[in-house]
């Protein structure tokens, strides 16, 4: 007898000893039409729901204080002002600081604007923005729910992990006569790397699955006006259609500059979230490392400084008639209130000594996921986007001095002053090492 219990015992780690981990998901689907973001060209609300958005929560206790929860959504993205809410909220109510809880947003282009995120961006007519502040509460009383649920789930798992790869990431970048433009730059940096985690039952039932992809969630475009999760939203759906009671969960990485390719049909989005869906069974079929504890997190907000900008260039988007009525909005705001600076959250989430997540906020370039894998060498790293809050893209200096969207024309619709100033790569890669530092992690 005492012989068998040394057994069970030293076999233990090879299954994350002592891991639990917990499973729920909210429909967060608008119930009625309502006005859609991602897309300046929006000129009225949704029409229909094509497919369902879910808030999917994966809760992982190591045992020792309160659990970790991963929620991804099926949003464009958080605005500081709901992430910092359900935080909250969430540490009130569950006793879990802030370094416990990555809100990754899945970026879709096809779903209701998250108030005040991206609010310049459109014009509303009388009643839209009452019912995207509507929206927002009712999603902030969501998110806090669904980390509730998965942490009343908690039960012995086996976690692990492994990695597999999509191709239908491009990167977007295109240098034409007149600068960088949205287009397709097939020689442009780009990551396919498709992480996976699986999360099983003691008995080898599928109870979550976690993938990410370094993709705008953008197949779909601004003439298309039924809701939807684009392609991750598909990629979900099918994985949790094939096996029934399994949540999947997708992380939305550094596609910052990346785009499907090919894209503009509901078919397109359908094929590119199979391909994601199919490498993520894949890599779930095949063999994956044991994932065990401890668990270690750390979350540093630091600020990243905008150039300084002249109000007379505010003053000129004003008084010029052919100026874009966001950058009049943008203007007039940053005649208001000038901003000059923005928070920016950096988070990271280990696994014992076996895989690190690391969390990024704002639309983060590919470039920072290829440097961050590259100095971060030895234990496998992911490193998401799209997490806790988005305020603006996030360009690496080689981005900003080249210009276009990422570095320059996104910042009117986001409602900041414009570009950031130089050296922005470099103060994120300061949190990223505080944090990485926090979990034991040096380069
Ligand atoms: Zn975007």
């Amino acid at each position: 007898m005492k012989r068998v219990l040394v057994f069970l015992l030293a076999a233990a780690p090879l299954w994350g000893a002592g891991l639990r981990a917990g499973v729920a998901r909210k429909d967060i689907t608008p119930r009625d039409p309502i006005w859609m973001s991602g897309y300046a060209s929006r000129n009225h609300a949704s029409v229909a729901v094509r497919q369902q958005l879910w808030a999917r929560a994966l809760a992982i206790s190591d045992g020792a204080g309160a659990p970790t929860v991963i929620v991804a959504t099926d949003v464009i993205g958080l605005p500081a002002e709901v992430a910092e809410q359900v935080a909250q909220r969430v540490r009130a109510k569950f006793g879990m600081d802030r370094a416990r809880l990555v809100l990754n947003s899945s970026h879709t282009h096809t779903g209701p604007v998250i108030w005040p995120g991206l609010a310049t961006m459109f014009t509303l007519p009388a009643g839209e923005e009452e019912k995207l502040r509507g929206y927002a509460e009712r999603l902030t009383a969501d998110l806090v729910a669904v980390v509730g649920e998965a942490i009343a789930d908690l039960a012995p798992a086996q976690l692990s992990y492994g990695f597999g790869r999509a191709g239908f990431a491009m990167n977007r970048r295109e240098a034409t006569a007149t600068g960088i433009k949205i287009g397709v730059s097939p020689t442009g940096p780009k990551d396919h790397e498709v992480p996976v985690i699986k999360v099983a039952a003691p008995d080898g039932r599928l109870r979550a699955v976690v993938m990410g992809y370094a993709c705008h969630n953008t197949t779909l475009n601004g003439d298309f006006y039924e809701i939807t999760g684009d392609y991750a939203g598909f990629a979900e759906g099918k994985i949790e259609a094939e096996h029934p009671g399994a949540t999947a969960l997708f992380l939305a990485l550094c596609g910052g500059d990346q785009n499907p390719n090919p894209r503009g049909t509901i078919a397109l989005a359908e094929q590119h979230g199979g391909e994601l869906a199919g490498e993520a069974e894949r890599v779930l079929g095949g063999s994956l490392k044991p994932l065990s504890g401890p668990l270690r997190s750390a979350y540093v907000s630091t600020t990243l400084a905008f150039a300084p900008q002249d109000p007379a260039v505010y003053e000129a988007d004003l008084a010029n008639p052919r100026a874009p009525v966001a950058a009049k909005r943008r203007a007039r705001a940053m005649l208001d209130h000038p901003v000059r600076e923005t928070a920016y959250p950096v988070q990271a989430i280990r696994f014992g000594k076996g895989l690190t997540l690391l969390a990024l906020g704002g639309e983060v370039v590919v470039d920072f996921a290829l440097r961050a894998k590259a100095e971060y060498q030895g234990e496998p790293l992911i490193v998401a986007a799209y997490s806790n809050s988005v305020m603006c893209y996030i360009p690496t200096e080689r981005i900003l001095r080249e210009g276009g969207y990422e570095a320059v024309d996104n910042l009117v619709y986001y409602g900041q002053p414009g570009p950031f100033a130089a050296g922005v790569e470099a103060r994120v890669f300061d949190a990223i090492r505080a944090a990485m530092k926090k979990v034991g992690r040096s380069r």
